[in-house]
């Protein structure tokens, strides 16, 4: 059987613009034909249209930057402790499916718990379940100086954090052969740490020949490195050590450009996360202002640096950071495009080419996806209105009309409320200490006689 497409508007990703009245045909989840309507071979009995004249129609996206195992957290904690890792799994394919309904076809994961994100990627490849096609690492490979070594030294990183600890190139090298083994797509190593971290600041964690040391293996194993690099001198040592992709990349220097352009090094800017913190992030909440200021001062420098790169030819991949409390699963992942257009310079068309044909050529069976063209699968988003005009649509949810895999329109009626397991969420009681000063600024009254609730229900 084959499936007839009519698509109002066709953007293939191949080119800058869209054509009008085109028809796509898929046989057994692959395109065997994309042209004008009129030039269409006839459909037979038994074979099936799907009617999206009055739609537009471009290749599902292709998020490189989701955490599967995260569960929208509210604290590191909740990302390394809290929930069982079996549950993370269960809550994970329940994620993956949240992003899959907001026009996502793929995703990629760098950094998951133990191999929770492998786990999922295998449920759906065989099946099992309906989501996103998934390409992951397994934990990420840090140091002291690098993400996840966030807990008192005498505790270290546990062995539920989404971080594995390797203190040197050998102990790297030993869990990137591990992983290998286990099945990782990639590797991620974890190269500094965050912008508000005053005890990690942005020093690299590995020194330039350690830095080369796993790398080099990573390589031999057949496995692409990803590195969480947010300042100069991490960016500089892993593009000298030629890993494949270079996440975030916020504070480059000419020295580090030189090198990512040297060796061929994509970089995923991941704004995401870094806007939707400057824009959302309460007086409240426990990381205010010091994470929103930080970022503040990261979004200053990349939106000088990163369009530099751009400049100089250096492919961008597309990712959010989706999976923390402020970029929840299937919320914001399009709002990435409009950052590309509004902070890094790229038209609509561009920004939607990074989301799809770019990334592929990152993803696991990339030469499958990302791309409307003959031989490739049918993954496809069906939207109302053209975002080549306002990019922005892609988040208005009630635009969706579709999302197909294989030519197949998924159909998932996912529960939207969702309430957290008590063993879930990380221990949190108070968020003040409430000294007699306190209590009466809050509740008002006098510090010796402050203003008491009812004390029986
Ligand atoms: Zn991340």
């Amino acid at each position: 059987m084959k499936r007839y497409i009519k698509c109002g508007k066709l953007f293939t990703a191949a080119e800058d613009n869209a054509k009008a009245d085109q028809t796509l045909v898929a046989e057994d989840g692959r395109i065997t034909f994309i042209g004008p309507s009129d030039q269409a071979p006839p459909p037979v009995g038994g074979d099936e249209t799907l009617d999206y004249s009055d739609y537009f129609v471009l290749p599902g996206l292709i998020d490189a930057h989701v955490h599967l195992s995260y569960g929208n957290a509210q604290t590191e904690e909740d990302i390394d402790l809290f929930a069982s890792v079996e549950f993370r799994a269960l809550r994970g394919l329940y994620s993956a499916q949240r992003v899959l309904k907001a026009g996502f076809t793929s995703i990629a994961d760098p950094a998951t718990t133990g191999v929770v994100t492998l786990a999922i990627r295998d449920a759906i490849e065989s099946g099992m379940f309906i989501g996103p096609r998934v390409t992951t690492s397994g934990r990420q490979i840090t140091n002291r100086q690098g993400l996840s070594d966030w807990y008192p030294t005498f505790i270290g990183v546990p062995v539920t954090s989404i971080g594995v600890l390797a203190r040197t190139a050998e102990e790297g090298i030993a869990e990137i052969r591990t992983q290998v083994k286990q099945g990782v797509d990639f590797i991620k190593i974890a190269m500094d740490g965050d912008a508000m971290n005053p005890a990690t600041g942005l020093i690299s964690g590995y020194n330039q020949e350690e830095t080369t040391a796993m790398v080099t293996e990573a390589h031999r194993l057949g496995k692409k490195v990803v590195v969480h690099a947010r300042g100069a001198e991490a960016i500089l040592y892993s593009a000298r050590a030629g890993v494949d992709v270079i996440l975030h990349g916020s504070w480059m220097d000419d020295e580090g450009l030189e090198a990512i352009v040297e060796n061929g090094c994509y970089i995923c800017p991941t704004l995401s996360l870094v806007v939707n913190d400057i824009d959302f992030t309460q007086p409240g909440d426990g990381c205010y202002p010091g994470f929103p200021d930080a970022h503040r001062r990261e979004l200053e420098s990349a939106r000088i640096v990163l369009p530099k790169a751009r400049e100089a030819g250096v492919p961008f991949l597309y990712g959010t950071d989706c999976g923390f409390a402020v970029t929840p699963y299937g919320e914001w992942n399009a709002r990435e495009l409009e950052h590309y257009v509004t902070y890094l310079g790229f038209s609509p068309a561009e920004a939607l080419q990074s989301a799809t044909r770019v990334n592929a050529e990152f993803v696991r069976r990339g030469d499958e996806v990302g791309l409307l063209e003959p031989g490739r699968r049918a993954d496809i988003l069906v939207v109302d209105g053209d975002p080549l005009a306002d990019v922005r649509i892609l988040q208005d949810k009630s635009r969706i009309k579709d999302v197909l895999i294989e030519g197949e329109p998924v159909e998932l009626a996912l529960n939207d409320d969702i309430k957290p397991t008590a063993l879930e969420k990380s221990y949190s009681m108070w968020s003040n200490v409430y000294t007699r000063e306190k209590v009466a600024e809050i509740m008002g009254g006098d510090q010796v006689t402050p203003p008491l609730r009812a004390r029986t229900a």
